[in-house]
């Protein structure tokens, strides 16, 4: 094959990552979105074997056959809560793939093919290396941090970002030096101090700013991978890791401003350090339901609003929510949900859950299109969320997520909450929705929770 067909056949490629992306964006046509950027990867895979030849062809196989394997179990495997778990660990696989693939570009030039070392080419493994091993130590730790709770906290100590900011210049130091030393071990030791400042980097952020912080290396994954496509001359890697970087940096945009935070304030890190006790404000001001009541409730409902949030994933009250509006829905009751765009930990979270139990996307309506509706509501139903229903957000400019739009809920005639206790959720904050005289508190598992509304209906 010569390299005007393979240029032909990364530019198709290039389009259909475009075209993928383009198709993610929307819920319905995800799916599709995905299979074609798969598509497109596979074109760009095959285009470069048959363009440099089949002499290790039984190594790229391999590779191809064991790592698609493991590729294939974790993703049949891992629960859609963990999700931002296994985005983590990918992203991190990428950094680290940028980091030893400019590693081993860089022995050859030096140790085989005794090269002269240009800046274009140096700058280039110092970029792959640095953000590579930033990716993979930091998604390492973000990994960590959202599989055991019990670490999730930030580590904060005084000077941490003089650290970061030192491990930063020692090894983007190292890296002018590899000219000069013309030793690979420079650009070894240079990976080591970024690994170091992965770490420090994501060490101060708390658990659950982690999907943020992982949309973001997410993003350095693909400037990674687009450094190592300067390394290797690989117009193919350079597009696609482009495309990543760029995405990833508007993912995290958005969803800074979803939770009313600055870019800069997720990165300095510490929210979420210090857990505010929340039981005062609740004192004898709590109204409590039990399914028998929500039943009733609803019964003489017109129109119901249901806000799902993390806490329903948690349960996996999606199932049994889709017979609840069925049952509702043949009463003549109209139902919507309300999905707030940071609900749940990962952005698009509450849509996927819904759209895979069957719920139509018509009836997923937006902060925009609920609020302006909500004192027409009878009754509205808040399963397992929590600070996107805070009114803090609205009334409190001292409270960390002063400022974030919030689903309106109490302007509802009455709201139910589902949830287990009164603890607080991800901004570790109290809850004066709970309080409200048009609120009643249901603590159970929100699965167990409608599944009692359920048979409570069905029986009455
Ligand atoms: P929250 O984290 O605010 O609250 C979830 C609530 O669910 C908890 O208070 C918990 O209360 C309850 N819960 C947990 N397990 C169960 C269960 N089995 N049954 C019933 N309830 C349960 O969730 P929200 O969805 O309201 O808000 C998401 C938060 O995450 C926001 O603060 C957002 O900024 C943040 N975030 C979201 C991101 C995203 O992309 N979606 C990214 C980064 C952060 P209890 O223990 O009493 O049951």
């Amino acid at each position: 094959m010569n390299m005007t067909i393979l240029n032909l056949l990364y530019l198709l490629a290039a389009v259909l990552f475009i075209l993928a992306f383009k198709m993610l964006s929307t819920p319905r046509r995800a799916i599709f979105g995905n299979l074609i950027g798969s598509m497109g990867m596979f074109i760009a895979v095959v285009a470069t074997v048959l363009y440099y030849g089949f002499a290790n062809i039984a190594t790229v196989l391999s590779g191809i056959v064991v790592g698609g394997f493991i590729g294939a179990l974790m993703a049949l495997k891992v629960p859609m809560t963990s999700m931002p778990q296994m985005v983590a660990i990918l992203n991190g696989l990428g950094g680290g793939a940028s980091m030893m693939v400019s590693g081993i570009s860089l022995i050859e030039s030096i140790e085989i093919a005794r090269t002269d070392l240009s800046t274009d080419y140096i700058a280039s493994v110092i970029a792959g290396g640095i953000i590579g091993a930033v990716t993979l130590s930091g998604s390492l730790v973000a990994t960590a941090k959202l599989q055991w709770h019990r670490i999730e906290r930030p580590v904060m100590f005084k000077g941490i970002h003089i650290l970061t900011a030192a491990l930063l210049t020692l090894s983007v130091g190292l890296g002018i030096l590899i000219p000069y030393t013309k030793s690979v071990n420079t650009f070894w030791l240079m990976s080591a101090v970024a690994l170091a400042l992965g770490v420090f980097l994501v060490l101060p952020i708390g658990g659950a700013d982690m999907p943020v912080v992982i949309s973001l290396l997410n993003s350095y994954s693909g400037l990674a991978a687009a450094a190592t496509g300067f390394v290797l001359r690989n117009s193919m890697l350079i597009i696609a890791g482009s495309l990543v970087g760029t995405s990833g940096i508007i993912l995290t945009n958005l969803m800074c401003k979803a939770m009313n935070r600055s870019f800069i304030n997720v990165l300095l890190g510490g929210f979420g350090s210090k857990v505010i006790e929340s039981q005062d404000i609740y004192q004898g001001r709590i109204k409590r339901a039990s399914a028998e009541d929500v039943a009733e409730l609803l019964r003489s409902a017109r129109k119901v609003v249901i806000v799902p949030g993390y806490g329903m994933a948690v349960a996996q009250a999606h199932y049994p929510l889709k017979e609840l509006v069925g049952i509702l829905e043949s009463r003549g009751i109209e139902v919507d949900f309300a999905i707030h765009p940071v609900a749940g930990r990962m952005p698009g979270h509450m849509n996927v859950l819904l759209a895979e139990v069957g719920i139509p996307y018509e009836k997923m309506k937006g902060l925009d299109e609920i609020n302006p509706a909500m004192e027409q509501v009878d009754v509205a139903i808040v399963v397992g969320a929590n600070d996107v229903v805070n009114p803090y957000a609205e009334t409190d400019p001292k409270s960390p997520i002063y400022g974030m739009p919030i689903i309106q809920v109490y302007k509802a005639r009455t709201v139910v909450v589902i949830k287990r206790s009164l603890a607080s959720g991800f901004a570790g904050i109290p809850n004066p929705l709970f309080t409200y005289d048009n609120t009643l508190m249901y603590f159970e598992d929100a699965r167990k929770a409608i599944l009692d509304i359920i048979a409570e209906l069905k029986s009455g």
